[in-house]
């Protein structure tokens, strides 16, 4: 075990990474982490900041000589990162399991040799595969046209009404390797967040049901307001997953579920996930506190939840016309507001999120979104 007092290492800087350096700070470690932006709202309140590319050697140095064990908030930090600090000091997740889930090529065929199903999808390499894609009809239209690495929220893909549309949309995303993805009817979407330790011992979250907007995480609804047999099956294909990975840490699997209530996997995050937000407010231990608890060899903490929540993102395009109206949502007693101190606001950029808990989620969404319209300055 890894005691408090010791330091921790985490390779990104995001709001995932300050919700970590949070919940390690409770537990009386210490955090260093590798983030190359000087602003990074992790770096803010860790004990140190290396502010340097993922793959300077000097910094993984460091982090391997100060570090008890490295972990990762960012799937697209190069999984060579993890190989090369795992000479220095114990790496988790390893590189291995977070490798297979940076590509969407490698991670659909990993979910499909689970057994697991997801959308139909071909693989577009090549210019040349484009009208193989179109002649074999694996993917009906309209579908997306994805990029296989470095996308994330809705980014790097592009929706593709038929095929003639295809070889545009395959230079346009500048001919790198991508997957063809059929269009879901979407039921719903659901995401299950796991921690698993060393030796294999699971323990799930409760299922979240989450609804996007333009391809970014809107809102998410704790538990689930779905059939138990379909969270029991969502919790079981998550725990497939992190067990065939090898997975130390916590990690999440998001579904799709369509419109025949068919469950397919739609992808993997190798670290927390922004549909767990809500345990930090509902659960008795976070997903954070419990992914320190994972890489540091800790015991699970209770993942009971004592709540029901509703999650609202708080995305820069709140921020477009001035400063959101807090006032409102500050006043309600039942609602949690957490923002990640990022300096400046985008469009599409995470900036905070809240939370209203409460007995039952029912009259929960209708309060949350009311509160929601209502910062809109
Ligand atoms: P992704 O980054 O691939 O998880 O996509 C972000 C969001 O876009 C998903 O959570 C869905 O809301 C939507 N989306 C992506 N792929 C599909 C699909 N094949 N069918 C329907 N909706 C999709």
């Amino acid at each position: 075990m890894i005691l408090p007092g010791a330091t921790l290492g985490m390779l990104g800087g995001g709001q995932l990474g300050r919700l970590f350096t949070r919940a390690a700070h409770e537990l009386g470690y210490r955090v260093l982490v590798l983030d190359p932006d000087p602003h990074s709202p992790a770096g803010r309140i860790a004990d140190g900041h290396l502010e340097a590319p993922y793959d300077d050697d000097a910094a993984l140095q460091e982090l391997g000589r100060q570090c008890a064990v490295v972990t990762t908030e960012f799937e697209n930090v190069p999984a060579a990162t993890l190989e090369r600090l795992a000479a220095w000091c114990l790496v988790r997740p390893h590189a291995a399991a977070v490798r297979t889930t940076q590509n969407r090529i490698r991670e659909k065929r990993f979910i499909r040799s689970l057994g697991l199903a997801t959308a139909p999808f071909a693989v577009i390499e090549l210019a040349a595969d484009l009208a193989a894609a179109a002649r074999a009809r694996a993917v009906r239209f309209p579908a997306l046209l994805k990029r296989a690495e470095l996308g994330y929220d809705g980014k790097g893909q592009l929706a593709v009404g038929t095929a003639d549309g295809l070889a545009a949309a395959f230079r346009e995303l500048g001919e790198v390797p991508c997957v063809l993805e059929e269009k879901v009817d979407l039921a719903c979407e659901l995401s299950v967040v796991v921690a698993r330790t060393a030796d294999g011992a699971m323990l799930p979250f409760p299922v979240t049901d989450n609804a996007h907007r333009g391809g970014i995480l809107h809102r998410s609804v704790a538990p689930a307001p779905v059939a138990p047999a379909l969270a029991e099956a969502a919790r079981q294909a998550a725990e497939r997953c992190a067990e065939a990975l090898d997975f130390v840490g916590v990690m999440a699997v998001e579904f799709f579920v369509d419109d025949a209530g068919r469950l397919l996997v739609n992808e993997i995050a190798p670290r927390t996930h922004n549909s767990g937000h809500w345990t930090l407010d509902a659960c008795v231990t976070s997903q954070f506190e419990q992914q320190v608890r994972m890489v540091c060899g800790l015991p699970f903490g209770s993942n009971a939840q004592h709540s029901a929540a509703v999650m609202i993102n708080l995305l820069g395009d709140l921020w477009q016309d001035g400063e959101p109206r807090w006032p409102d949502l500050l006043a309600d007693a039942d609602t949690k507001l957490h923002l990640y101190g990022k300096r400046t606001a985008r469009p599409g950029r995470k900036m905070g999120h809240f939370t209203c808990v409460g007995p039952e989620s029912g009259p929960l969404l209708a309060r949350a979104e009311a509160l929601f319209d209502r910062l809109r300055p």
